[in-house]
């Protein structure tokens, strides 16, 4: 979904083109994932995709925390041994996964915005990311369109 997470990437606020920006931003990637990721821009370029940008990549602990506090109580996050500071039941679930568990805190998961292509295009990307060796949220049960890692 658009804009539901801000954009973390550490050249923010520097003057640079998408390009290099996307570069910038797979380096901050495992060493494993950094291949799959440049693979699966390259791709989805020569396939007409080329708006696609990553929204969001490595993540830390405390960051995951937070998300996984949406939508959840403080007993919920105790139980799962998070700091239950982090609760806001009011707010929408974003994620299934904890920091423990999170791709994102290993640097093996990446978040684009697929919203910026109509929702008849998801497959094609999804199939495009997974030719290049990821894993597309878009197959799960809980549907995470735009979101890949390996
Ligand atoms: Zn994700």
């Amino acid at each position: 979904m658009a804009g539901r997470y801000e954009v973390r990437c550490p050249e923010e606020g520097v003057d640079m083109n998408d390009a290099e920006r996307l570069v910038d931003t797979i380096k901050t990637l495992a060493d494993p994932m950094q291949p799959h990721v440049t693979d699966f821009f390259a791709k989805a370029k020569h396939a007409g995709y080329g708006r696609l940008e990553i929204t969001e990549a490595y993540r830390s602990l405390t960051r995951q925390a937070e998300l996984y506090g949406h939508g959840r109580t403080g007993l919920q996050l105790r139980l799962k041994n998070i700091n239950p500071t982090f609760a806001r039941p009011k707010l929408p679930k974003v994620t299934w996964v904890t920091p423990k568990n999170a791709k994102h805190c290993q640097r093996l998961a990446i978040d684009i915005n697929i919203t910026a292509y109509p929702k008849a295009h998801w497959g094609i990307i999804g199939h495009i990311a997974e030719v290049c060796g990821l894993t597309w949220g878009g197959r799960w049960k809980a549907r995470d369109y735009c979101h890949l890692e390996m």
